[in-house]
């Protein structure tokens, strides 16, 4: 699919692919112009920190504001409840990590986390067990832990610095805005800025604050999921196992207990993490003999793992959509403002890519400010870059959401949709035995590679064929 996206003054015939394939990059930014004075990152979760490391470069001054007092550390922040679940980082959103923050990835090791290869990963796919090839890194450790040795390395940075204070809104000159308005010690204040970034996650309060300064509301569009999650921790020293990430989904219809996903991880401190996920009515488990009874319907580890010491007790979190907020084509928006992370688009998190598609927001503000873009126009060059990434990660988390629901409530869908749906399910069968479907497969997943990678006909006709010979028993 081709399609315009506005440049810099002209419009640019792009495809989705080639664009999210710039954004994956990895190497330094070719350009880094020094284009501000004081830029503000509202919000200093993971998205907060790697907007600010991407510009840094390009500000004198930038100041990182967050509403929780970030030390001592606590767990959970009251800012990101959701920090005590499981958080995998896939391997993509790694590598962008370690694209603007070379090192990071030893950082978290030292400080205990495991770092994984492929061949020690275990996934199975409604009870068939995929085929783990080529030499990807996995990161595995707590999200408090991942959040700190991030929040060390961009606090280091010389011209970084947190405020401790509750961003409450914005002032506009210009059609653009000038100053971030915050509370903090019990009194208002207002900070000049020649740049802001909305970091304030999934219930960020930037679409009020544009209505009430007279700009159009960026489109929310919700997808209903009600996911539920419970995550517990178990001791790892005593247990004869090998370390191993373990991945059991069960796609469409719910698996045993009405699971849908199960994820087993070795993480920092000698311990197993342990996350499963049930939709709309299933009931998570909330006991540890609950949890412990449905780790034991699945494939090893679970159920050897959750036989451990726990050292952490179930805790559960539910959440009702996925979401996502629209800033292109919007009538009235002013200049020197973004959104990033979850503020932009909150995913179901059993496909794990929240963290990644906030590093692929960074990749976006970075090739954006290297264009030395018109700054006291909106910043339409930037949306339409976070639209293709958006685009994206939401085709894979909510076109699979969707054609779940539908399956389970009996919906029928167009000839098109369903002839797609055909093509996928095709590629996820043959994606067990055979080792190139199984790449392109996981490239998508581990986010290296835009969804629309896995249209090509020729890849659809080598898993067909690949069926056909297993069905055949050849
Ligand atoms: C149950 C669950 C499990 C998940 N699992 C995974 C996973 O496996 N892998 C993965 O990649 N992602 C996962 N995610 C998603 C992940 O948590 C987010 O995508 C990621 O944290 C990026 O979020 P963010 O930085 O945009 O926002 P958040 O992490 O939500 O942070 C927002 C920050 O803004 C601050 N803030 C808000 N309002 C203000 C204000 N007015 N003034 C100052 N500060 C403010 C908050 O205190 C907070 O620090 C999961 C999410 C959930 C809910």
């Amino acid at each position: 699919m081709i399609r315009s996206t506005p440049g810099i003054g002209v419009f640019v015939t792009e495809a989705p692919t080639a664009a999210f394939a710039r954004l994956v990059r990895r190497d330094p930014p070719r350009r880094t112009p020094v284009l501000f004075d004081t830029v503000c990152v509202l919000g200093g979760s993971i998205a907060g920190l790697l907007a600010a490391r991407v510009l840094a470069d390009h500000s004198r001054e930038l100041v990182i504001v967050e509403r929780d007092h970030l030390e001592p550390a606590v767990s959970p922040r009251p800012g990101t409840p959701q920090d005590r679940q499981v958080h995998g980082l896939l391997p993509g959103g790694l590598a962008q990590l370690e694209r603007w923050i070379p090192g990071i990835t030893q950082d978290i090791r030292s400080l205990g986390g495991v770092v994984l290869t492929s061949q020690e990963v275990d996934m199975y796919v409604d009870g068939v067990e995929q085929l783990q090839s080529g030499d990807t890194s996995l990161l595995q450790c707590s999200r408090p832990l991942l959040e700190s040795a991030l929040r060390r390395r961009v606090l280091a940075l010389p011209n970084v610095s947190a405020l401790s204070a509750q961003a409450t809104g914005l002032t506009y000159r210009d059609d653009a805005v000038s100053a971030v308005r915050y509370v903090t010690e019990g009194a208002e204040r207002e900070m000049a800025v020649d740049f802001v970034v909305d970091a304030m996650g999934r219930a960020s309060k930037l679409s009020d604050w544009l209505e009430q300064g007279g700009y159009t509301r960026p489109t929310l569009h919700r997808m209903q999921t009600g996911v539920h999650y419970a995550t517990a921790m178990f001791d790892r020293s005593g247990t004869d196992l090998d370390l191993r990430f373990t991945g059991a989904r069960f796609p469409m219809l719910p698996g045993p207990g009405g699971l849908s996903v199960g994820l087993i991880t070795p993480i920092e401190d000698d311990q197993w993490m342990i996350g499963l996920t049930v939709y709309g009515d299933s009931q998570p488990p909330r006991t540890l003999e609950e949890f412990r009874s449905l780790c034991d319907k699945l494939p090893e580890p679970f159920g050897k793992a959750a036989s451990g010491t726990v050292t952490r007790e179930v805790l559960t979190f539910r959440q009702a959509d996925s979401r996502r907020r629209d800033f292109t084509g919007l009538t009235r928006f002013p200049a020197r403002v973004v959104s990033v992370g979850d503020a932009a688009i909150s995913l179901n998190a059993t496909y794990a890519q929240g963290m990644s598609s906030a590093a692929l927001h960074a990749s976006c503000l970075s090739e954006y400010l290297g264009g030395e873009p018109d700054l006291a126009a909106p910043a339409e060059t930037y949306f339409s870059l976070q639209k293709t990434a958006m685009d994206a990660v939401w085709a894979v988390s909510a076109g699979a959401d969707a054609a779940r629901t539908e399956i389970l409530q009996g919906i029928e869908v167009p000839d098109e949709v369903q002839r797609q749906r055909w093509k996928m399910g095709q590629l996820a069968l043959a994606s067990a035995t055979d080792e190139t479907v199984a790449e392109a497969l996981k490239a998508v997943g581990y986010m290296f590679a835009h969804p629309d990678t896995l249209t090509d006909p020729a890849l659809i006709e080598r898993a067909v064929a690949v069926n056909r010979r297993v069905t055949a028993g050849g």
